[in-house]
């Protein structure tokens, strides 16, 4: 594919505005100046590769991801480390998944190389909009059917766009833990279905749960497995692990239904070279229960990119009402989470090679 053309904004955020803007950004409010857009069709493939403005997309209405939801996306982010850098975390990792999201959403796979360069423009053109301290850029690839049609088939062009966003903590207030609402009615995947790739379409069908859990006074929810409605899965838009009182780690297998979250895999291997045994098994939703009552469980978490690692101190459900532990955070889950944003952040080795400076 041939160059990225780069048109900067004319009309860039000024600089007191833009300290003002990152003094308290909360997660995904505040948006840089310019956006990578790649455009593909079936003639030309990947073509017209560019930097420019962040600005509104003039779409038809007739616009195929409008009616049939051929969307998928990626998050990550950028830091600022000390040693002046800006350095992404596995970004190979991100680009790889987005070409197993499109393939099963039958859309055409970016080059893993083109998919890097692409954030690495965006973030070069806008690193003055990673904030200090907490904060980071989060990045946002993403990729729809813009094919004006309304015919049920794989859309015939698509455009690829990068946007980011300065964030602080994810979670408003900085909690100690969330609590999470048990879905016994509604599912977030199945075998078969779009479970383990990053689409919209996932997270439309995951709302009405959501909406559920808050309006439970929970702050998330958790799900089961279709099939049995007893194994857990995971959250909405997190993965979930559990800290046994052997010091172990258990969190569910990836099959086709759970997102397979690269932030797990990075815990895993931590997790492995730190010489704690972990178990990739199943785990029941009364297991949860009862090991919660006998103490045999110590610690619950949730994981994801955006807020790295998140305690899950209590479980509300029709049937199932449990804290976890003392309903704080956990040690082993703060432990973790030290480690692994020590290595984001620059502060600790990176032995396994994730860090990936942008220049
Ligand atoms: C993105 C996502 C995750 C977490 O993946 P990370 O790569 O760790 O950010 C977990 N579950 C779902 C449903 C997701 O969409």
């Amino acid at each position: 594919m041939s160059e990225f053309q780069i048109s900067p904004n004319a009309k860039p955020i000024a600089a007191d505005l833009r300290a003002a803007m990152l003094q308290d950004p909360g997660f995904g409010r505040v948006f840089t100046d310019h956006m990578v857009v790649i455009e593909w069709n079936e003639a030309k493939g990947w073509h017209d590769a560019r930097v420019e403005a962040r600005g509104p997309l003039s779409i038809d209405p007739a616009c195929a991801v409008l009616h049939y939801a051929q969307e998928i996306f990626e998050g990550l982010k950028a830091y600022r480390v000390p040693s002046g850098d800006v350095v992404l975390f596995r970004p190979d990792a991100n680009a790889r998944r987005f070409n197993e999201s499109a393939e099963r959403m039958a859309m055409p796979s970016l080059p893993e190389d083109t998919f890097v360069e692409a954030l690495e423009q965006l973030i070069r053109i806008d690193r003055d909009w990673i904030p200090e301290g907490e904060g980071s850029l989060y990045l946002r690839p993403f990729m729809f059917g813009s094919e004006t049609f309304l015919g049920v088939k794989p859309s015939a062009e698509y455009k690829f766009i990068v946007i980011a966003s300065s964030v602080g903590a994810y979670f408003k207030g900085g909690k100690p833990g969330i609590s999470v609402w048990l879905s016994e009615h509604y599912t977030r995947a199945a075998r078969g279905g779009t479970g383990a790739a990053k689409c919209g379409g996932n997270y439309a069908s995951s709302l009405i749960a959501q909406k559920e859990a808050i309006g439970h006074g929970c702050d998330q929810v958790v799900f089961l497995d279709a099939v049995e409605q007893r194994w857990v899965e995971e959250l909405g838009g997190m993965n979930t692990f559990f800290v046994m009182d052997d010091g172990s780690l258990v969190t569910p297998p990836l099959g086709g239904t759970i997102l397979p979250g690269i932030t797990r895999d990075s815990l895993l291997t931590l997790a492995r070279a730190g010489g704690i045994t972990v178990r990739e098994e199943r785990y029941a939703i009364d297991q949860w229960l009862e090991d919660a009552r006998s103490g045999r469980l110590r610690e619950a978490f949730a994981c994801g990119t955006a807020a790295v690692i998140t305690p899950i101190v209590e479980v509300r459900g029709q049937t199932h009402n449990f804290t976890i532990g003392n309903g704080g955070p956990g040690i082993e889950t703060m432990r973790l989470r030290d480690a692994l944003t020590a290595i984001q952040r620059g502060t600790a080795p990176d032995p396994h090679g994730w860090v990936r400076p942008v220049r």
